[in-house]
């Protein structure tokens, strides 16, 4: 699981419409939005997810809470990303 929160609206996550093909366009779940994200949105975003992580690394358990807050913003909860930052 990789989907990143819908960019449209709050509770859709984007998946890519080619599974097979990370490169295709990523369209919301959420049947009532269908938001289309180009792939190169979406590297955007766990780019900035894995640079929030890395300056996360000095940080207390209570910041480490709202990093993680800050995550799943961006990312589904059963992101790779979010759930390696969970058992950190
Ligand atoms: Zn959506």
């Amino acid at each position: 699981m990789s989907a990143v929160k819908c960019s449209k609206c709050d509770s859709g996550f984007a998946l890519p419409s080619n599974p097979m093909d990370l490169k295709s366009n990523w369209i919301c779940n959420q049947s009532d939005c269908e938001e289309e994200m180009a792939h190169t949105k979406v590297i955007d975003i766990v780019r900035d997810c894995e640079s929030i992580l890395k300056d996360a690394h000095d940080f207390d358990v209570g910041q480490n809470e709202s990093v993680l807050d800050l995550l799943l913003t961006k990312l589904h909860p059963n992101h790779s990303l979010s759930t390696d930052h969970l058992f950190l």
